[in-house]
């Protein structure tokens, strides 16, 4: 039995769908166990290229068991939308590669409404939500005002239940909002139309992982978004409303007795944030485009520029700390190849002082980063599959990362497919052996 969590550092992005859809040949079952389909995971393989938003990337490998735990965010509607796309791409999604807990909680069109009205209120100062129902979804979950997926098999106390959460959100888009408020007919037919068909795939799966981990089997845990967002850790307010660390999954998954093996820390070779709050090592201007331009960062879920920027040292090794990550998968290497150096932010200078400890949020706004420059490789390295493949100034640019972030760099991907990849296998014992002292 081993089981392994693909986990964010930075602020989301990174390319961890590439990782999970790399590593499901080797796990039985993958899990989301919080988030909503607010991110994005791109993926590329034999099949084709997929946006995968909630569902588990192991959808997309036959004879993958997939699991929406508790901690997601359910949201029907989307769901189904995906499950088509899917299908009609050729993917069979059946309830026996894809369980979803009935424990979960559903995400109301309501929480979408809310979302969007909310950005709007605040304007300039807005949270950069993608207006999926995210943070209106997981604030009702706290004050005990959503559904869970498990009530759709009792129908006399879900409708009961449904009157009662009606009643106070409507009293909200009304009150708070002036907006249009539901009828208890317009529920019932979104009801009936995309939670019904989800009965099938409804279970205890938080039993059903238990089970399986006494029974051998391998688990992998799929986190949304990164360690920044994280909503107790991250760079609050411009955090995710749920915990995108390894350590909510015995909680989000509904597994208290979980064992981790691995965690696998997933970070680009530069940095990308996308929406708003403090991003300490961004670029501006030409260099920016450009970096766009060749790194394609647009977003999965809304298409959005994504802001970019030198590697940031700093949030890197914090997000390292923050997930507990025990190795490091280093993605788009191959996206830097264009550059004569490359620019690597160290520290950050804060009040004229120079740190490389990530500060309180708050400290973030007068933060200014200090760059230092690497030598560029100057050629195409997307073909490299072995550490000696890579020129020397690559090589040098992966052990610079490592240090600073303070993590054995064990993967080292080169392209969006599947087979881009290098796998560094004694790395681990390697970085332990030169770090023993
Ligand atoms: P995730 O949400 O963490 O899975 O990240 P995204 O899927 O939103 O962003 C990663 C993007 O980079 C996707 O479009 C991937 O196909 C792509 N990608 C991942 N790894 C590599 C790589 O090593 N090189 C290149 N060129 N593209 C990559």
């Amino acid at each position: 039995m081993s089981n392994r969590a693909i986990v964010g550092i930075n602020w989301g992005d990174e390319g961890k769908g590439r990782m999970v859809d790399l590593m499901t040949e080797s796990y039985d079952i993958v899990v989301r166990y919080q988030g909503g389909g607010n991110a994005g995971h791109t993926v590329v393989n034999e099949k084709g290229k997929f946006a995968l938003h909630l569902l588990p990337s192991g959808i997309l490998r036959e004879g993958t068991v997939n699991v929406l735990a508790d901690g997601v965010a359910l949201d029907p509607e989307n769901l189904f939308a995906e499950i088509e796309d899917l299908r009609s791409k050729g993917i069979t999604i059946t309830p026996d590669n894809l369980k979803i807990s009935s424990w979960a909680s559903l995400l109301f069109p309501w929480h979408r409404d809310l979302d969007g009205l909310e950005e709007a209120r605040l304007a300039d100062a807005k949270y950069g939500s993608t207006k999926q129902g995210i943070a209106p979804f997981y604030a009702d979950r706290s004050r005990k005002k959503t559904i869970l997926a498990g009530e759709l098999f009792y129908p006399e106390a879900f409708n009961r239940h449904l009157d009662t959460v009606l009643e106070w959100e409507n009293l909200t888009l009304d009150k708070e909002y002036s907006a249009s408020t539901y009828t208890r007919e317009d529920i019932d037919d979104w009801v009936k139309r995309y939670c019904e068909p989800m009965k099938p795939f409804i279970c205890d799966t938080g039993k059903y992982l238990s089970k399986a981990q006494a029974e051998g089997k391998n688990i992998l845990f799929e986190a949304q978004l990164g360690a920044l967002r994280d909503l107790d850790r991250g760079i609050w307010p411009f955090t995710t409303s749920s915990n995108t660390t390894a350590s909510y999954i015995p909680v989000g998954a509904g597994m208290p007795g979980v064992v981790l093996d691995d965690i696998t820390g997933v970070v680009k070779a530069y940095s990308t944030c996308v929406g708003e709050g403090p991003f300490v090592s961004e670029w501006t201007g030409e260099d920016a485009e450009k970096l766009r331009e060749v790194g394609e960062e647009y977003g999965a879920k809304t298409g959005r520029a994504r802001r970019v920027g030198s590697f940031d040292c700093v949030a890197t090794r914090h997000g390292v700390q923050m997930q507990g990550a025990t190795e490091i998968a280093l993605t788009k290497l191959d996206i830097l190849s264009y550059m004569d150096t490359i620019p690597v932010c160290t520290a950050y200078s804060i009040d004229g002082k120079e740190t490389d400890e990530f500060p309180f949020p708050s400290a973030l706004d007068g933060a200014k980063p200090v760059t230092e420059y690497m030598e560029g490789w100057k050629c195409d390295i997307s073909s490299a599959r072995r550490w000696e493949d890579l020129p020397e100034a690559a090589r040098r640019y992966v052990s610079f990362i490592e240090e600073a972030a303070g993590c054995p760099v064990v993967y080292i991907s080169v392209g969006a497919e599947r087979e881009s990849i290098i796998i560094r296998e004694d790395r681990k014992s390697e970085w332990l052996r030169e770090h023993r002292n």
